[in-house]
């Protein structure tokens, strides 16, 4: 093993230890950001060809002759794929190591910010392991994540909602 001789072999043991500690934080947050997206994506590709295919079997529309009618269905699944990109895209920040966050101090796992522990919240990520681990949070990410998830919501529901809207049309007729 080169990293067991000489004293400057022992920082790099203890960087490779570190890296090794680390990575589940990282790779537990990016699993679930990647699964969320992948959900998202899943929801966007159904209304973007579910929206359209209804407009056009309630209707009877040949959606080949009337291109307005298929873009404007797509929209509200298009608008719930990009989001997926986004979410899929988002938390890239490069963190700092951890010898380099000063005492009281946190790094925000989304944003990658360091800031004083007061400004975020830090919660368990597994209470199996006997090692206390647990994710910081700032609060700007906790209110924009909260704020996600809420426009994810509404777009889901103006997607139903046009789904209710045309059977409401179809069965009016
Ligand atoms: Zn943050």
């Amino acid at each position: 093993m080169p990293w067991n001789i000489g004293p400057g072999s022992v920082k790099l043991r203890s960087a490779l230890e570190d890296s090794f500690v680390a990575s589940p934080f990282a790779e537990c947050e990016l699993t679930m950001r990647k699964t969320g997206a992948f959900v998202l994506a899943g929801i966007g590709l159904i209304l973007a060809v579910g929206v359209p295919v209804t407009i056009a079997v309630v209707f009877s529309i040949d959606l080949g002759k009337k291109p307005g009618i298929l873009v404007g269905g797509m929209m509200p699944g298009i608008v719930v794929l990009m989001l997926a990109v986004k979410v899929w895209k988002s938390g890239a920040a490069p963190k700092p190591t951890p010898e380099q966050i000063p005492l009281g101090y946190q790094v925000c796992e989304l944003c990658g910010k360091t800031l004083p522990e007061t400004e975020g919240v830090a919660r368990r990520l597994d209470l199996q392991t006997p090692m206390a681990r647990t994710a910081f949070v700032c609060h700007a990410c906790t209110r924009y994540r909260t704020k996600r998830a809420l426009i994810v919501l509404v777009m889901f529901l103006a997607g139903l909602g046009v789904l209710a809207l045309l059977v409401q049309l179809f069965v009016a007729k």
